[in-house]
C-alpha cells in the first residue's frame, strides 16, 4: 500500500536529550531483561533500538515533509519516564530538531490521537515557541487535558465519548484553526493517532475514514510545512486504510 516508504535511521543520544533526561535515556539503553516501566508499558533489550528508530523516523519526516509510520508511539512519554506504551516523545524530539537544525522557530503540534498528549504537553508546557494542541476523549486515559487546562501555548480540547467527524471538524473550525493561525508556525507537526476511529477497540469515538482524510487535509493547511508521526490506532484491520486516507488528505492540502 505504501510503495515509496523507506526505513529510517535511529535518533542520536544528543537528539533525544533535547526532550528527555539523560538518566532516563541511560536506563532505556541498558535494559537487559523484560521490564515493566509503567503498568501499560513493557520494554526489553531491543526496545532502545526500536524507540530510537521511531524518534529518528519522526526527525526524517520533519526533514522531508513525510509521515513517520512508527511504533512505539510517543505522546505519553514524559521527560523522565515511559508511560502508556510510549518510550520516547517522537513528536517532541522531532519538534526540537526542527527548531535546532532547520530554523523552524515556532512549531505547532496538532495531536488528534484519541488520548490526551500529556507527555508532549509536559515537555513543552511554559515554552512559548511550541504550541501544543490536543483533541481527545475526556474523561478518559490518561486523565489530564480536561476543561480549564489550556494556556497561551497549550490548547486542550476535551470531547465527550461518542464524538465523530462533525464534532472534530467543528473543533478545528472554532478552536484549532484560529489558535494555530494566531501562533503563525513555521512547521505543523501532526501526532496522528487513529484510535478515535469508530471501530477502534480502546476508545469510544466515531471518526470515520473520511473524517481522518479531512483532519489530515486541514492540518496540512495550518502552516507552510507539515509532517506527521503515527501515534495510536489499535484495530489492525482498519489501520492501514486509515493511514492511507490520512496520506491522501495531507497530499491534497
Ligand atoms: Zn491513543
Amino acid at each position: 500500500m505504501l510503495g515509496d516508504a523507506r526505513i529510517g535511521t535511529p535518533a542520536s543520544r544528543a537528539q533525544l536529550e533535547r526532550a528527555h533526561d539523560a538518566a532516563y535515556l541511560e536506563q532505556l539503553a541498558s535494559l537487559h531483561s523484560v521490564t515493566w516501566l509503567d503498568p501499560d508499558t513493557v520494554a526489553g533489550p531491543t526496545s532502545w533500538e526500536a524507540a530510537r528508530l521511531a524518534a529518528g523516523c519522526a526527525i526524517e519526516a520533519v526533514d522531508s515533509g513525510g509521515f513517520a509510520l512508527v511504533r512505539p508511539p510517543g505522546h505519553h512519554a514524559l521527560p523522565e519516564r515511559a508511560m502508556g506504551f510510549c518510550l520516547l516523545g517522537n513528536v517532541a524530539v522531532a519538534a526540537r530538531h526542527a527548531q535546532d537544525a532547520l530554523g523552524c522557530e515556532r512549531v505547532a503540534i496538532v495531536d488528534w490521537d484519541v488520548h490526551h498528549g500529556n507527555g508532549t504537553e509536559a515537555i513543552f508546557r511554559g515554552d512559548d515557541s511550541v504550541l501544543v494542541v490536543s483533541l481527545h476523549e475526556w474523561p478518559f486515559y490518561p486523565g489530564t487535558g480536561g476543561p480549564g487546562t489550556s494556556d497561551e501555548t497549550t490548547l486542550n480540547i476535551p470531547l465527550p465519548a461518542g464524538a465523530g467527524d462533525d464534532e472534530y471538524l467543528a473543533a478545528f473550525t472554532e478552536l484549532v484553526e484560529p489558535a494555530v493561525a494566531a501562533f503563525d508556525p513555521h512547521l505543523v507537526l501532526v501526532a496522528a493517532g487513529f484510535d478515535a476511529h469508530a471501530d477502534d477497540p480502546l476508545a469510544h469515538m466515531q471518526v470515520t475514514e473520511r473524517g481522518f482524510e479531512e483532519l489530515a487535509r486541514r492540518s496540512a493547511q495550518l502552516g507552510p510545512r507539515c509532517a506527521a508521526v503515527l501515534e495510536g490506532g489499535y484495530n489492525l484491520e482498519t489501520l492501514p486504510r486509515l493511514v492511507e486516507a490520512a496520506i491522501r488528505g495531507f497530499d491534497s492540502a
